[in-house]
């Protein structure tokens, strides 16, 4: 993965979030340290203070970068006994690095004192065996990729195309649709279909614009916003409240390009802004193409089993 990652700290807003590393809660108004593999498109991952300054992978580029202040995004909103902490914390470290020398003292050990150190996952996901995709798993469901499936099915009167995890029952290695997913309309499906042409120029926009960056970053000058295109469109609403969300995310150890398929919580549920809900999926790239590539095969059982022969005459025809 690209192990170029800015540094960031600042005061726990609340203590809902948890450190990365330990994995405990940070408490409200304790100093978090962090980082962002991009500024643009993603989000901090935060540890404790010492769980940074020990546990976190990325810490050893600190080595490099010996200035404090400039180092550590929010520094300067801190206060100074907390920018003393850092310094010292930081200080510390790039000795200890330079040196080889442990970074922490040993001392009493504890039940806390777990030296593992946080790493970004790197695996990748496990590929179906062969029993795995012998596995039986109903009629109208095609895979996608692994555990995910496209299904046709009815409920009640209306016919729903979901997007959607399965998962192994223990006992008959059945698979059956699990939580995680969406289920969509054939309208919401169709319009879905429709936007593939500016989702998939969002997808390389967004992929360009990550490779300019890594090359500025290279050169070690600043990008202006300036420098920016046009931006491509990035996200489409396929109903009221569901949307589309064309993004750079970091998935399983590294950034990728996702479309992101959400229900969001409508005005009365939420106020004014739309929240988004559990109800969705997050598709790579890789996913994405599949789920394309098996429109045909989708809207063919469409026509033939659930009566959408007229809805989808042309597209089966061409
Ligand atoms: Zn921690």
């Amino acid at each position: 993965m690209d192990d170029n990652v800015y540094f960031c700290c600042e005061y726990a807003r609340s203590s809902i979030g948890s450190c990365k590393a330990c994995p405990k809660a940070i408490s409200k108004n304790a100093v978090k340290i962090g980082f962002t593999p991009d500024f643009d498109h993603c989000g901090t991952i935060w540890f404790h203070f010492s769980c940074f300054f020990k546990k976190c992978f990325f810490r050893k580029q600190l080595k490099d970068d010996t200035e404090t202040s400039s180092v550590f995004v929010g520094f300067q909103d801190l206060k100074d006994t907390d920018q003393q902490r850092i310094r010292k914390a930081h200080e510390k470290l790039v000795v200890a690095l330079t040196t080889g020398k442990p970074e922490v003292k040993k001392g009493k050990r504890t039940a806390d004192d777990d030296e593992s150190e946080w790493k970004p996952h790197t695996k990748k996901p496990k590929t179906a065996t062969h029993s795995e995709k012998e596995l039986t798993v109903g009629k109208h469901t095609y895979q996608i990729q692994d555990f995910l499936y496209i299904n046709i099915s009815r409920w009640r009167v209306i016919v729903l195309v979901g997007i959607r995890e399965y998962y192994r029952t223990a006992a008959g290695g059945k698979l059956r649709p699990g939580k995680k997913g969406i289920s969509l309309t054939v309208d919401q499906y169709r319009t879905l279909i429709n936007e593939r042409l500016s989702i998939s120029k969002a997808i390389e926009q967004i992929k360009e614009d990550k490779e300019g960056k890594d090359a500025i970053k290279k050169k070690k000058t600043k990008q202006t916003k300036k420098d920016k295109q046009v931006a491509a469109k990035t996200d489409f609403d396929i109903s009221e409240n569901r949307r589309v969300i064309v993004k750079s995310e970091f998935v399983s150890g590294s950034q990728q390009v996702v479309v992101d398929i959400r229900e969001y919580s409508t005005a009365e549920q939420s106020g004014e802004i739309p929240l988004p809900t559990d109800k969705g999926v997050t598709l790579t790239e890789e996913q994405w193409n599949k789920l394309l590539s098996l429109h045909l095969t989708v809207i063919r059982d469409l026509a033939d089993n659930f009566g959408y022969s007229e809805d989808f005459a042309d597209e089966l025809s061409s």
